[in-house]
């Protein structure tokens, strides 16, 4: 029988934040204070501020992650971080296929797919991102986009490590704009129902992350829909005061 899924709330700083964020994490630190929490936390910062971010947050529920990593350990590959990098630097977390990433450097779903393997051979959990653009759920694809992302983003080890899926409507990002109830629960069902038919009782275990225009007055809306188990936040998750206002929703 496969446990009940762990909520998690995790933000993406994008590229924004430089050391004087860190006052905004280590206010978030205070006003979650030292745990146990309903749910977990992680903050997903730009690759210059995950050492310091780390150590900040030592000791604290908060986690600190990374936002993209290579595929390969190390070489050849001038200005790119790789995931063992990232775990040194103390990251838990690394976001892979954010559809930012799709979008302006082309990344398909078969470098996704690489970049979670990679993420996983690190000892990190990827965040797998998925999500239709407005094209593609205005010509009634959207199921179907998030279904193909999904099957050649996700690798097979993930029936044997830890992964979160993370569905973001590309339309919705940034835009204020979010889904309705009904369009959230309809993709999120889909997304366990893949999971499950390939991993089995692992798929069951996975979190499916909702992202988009989340906020504190429309999170516990969107964290009660079924087989919602956490956000991943933009906009957000850069002030600590909003960012605990979803936490504190789930
Ligand atoms: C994101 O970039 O992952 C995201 C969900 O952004 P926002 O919350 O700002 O829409």
């Amino acid at each position: 029988m496969s446990q009940p899924v762990k909520t998690l709330i995790a933000g993406n700083w994008k590229m924004n934040g430089l050391k004087a964020s860190l006052g905004e994490l280590e206010q978030l630190k205070a006003l979650v204070g030292a745990g146990p929490l309903a749910c977990d936390i992680a903050v997903c910062v730009p690759f210059t501020l995950v050492a310091s971010a780390a150590t900040a947050m030592a000791g604290s529920p908060v986690a600190i992650g990374g936002q993209d990593c290579h595929t390969q350990t190390s070489g050849a590959h001038t200005g790119d971080i790789s995931a063992a990098m990232l775990a040194d630097a103390g990251a838990a977390f690394i976001i892979v296929g954010h559809s930012e990433r799709r979008a302006d450097h082309g990344e398909t779903d078969a470098n996704v797919q690489a970049k979670a393997e990679a993420v996983i051979a690190a000892g990190l959990t990827p965040i797998i991102c998925v999500g239709e653009t407005e094209a593609e759920r205005r010509a009634g694809s959207a199921l179907a986009v998030v279904e193909s992302q999904l099957a050649a983003s996700v690798p097979d080890s993930a029936g044997t490590s830890k992964i979160v899926i993370a569905y973001e409507p590309v339309w919705a990002i940034g835009t204020g704009l979010t889904p309705t109830r009904a369009d959230i629960a309809e993709i999120h069902a889909a997304i366990r129902a893949q999971l499950v038919a390939r991993f089995g009782d692992a798929g069951a275990g996975i979190a499916i992350l909702y992202g988009g225009s989340m906020k504190p007055g429309n999170a516990a809306e969107i964290l009660g829909v079924d087989d919602v188990n956490g956000g991943l936040v933009g906009g957000a998750s850069l002030k600590a005061e909003d960012f605990n206002g979803i936490i504190q929703a789930a």
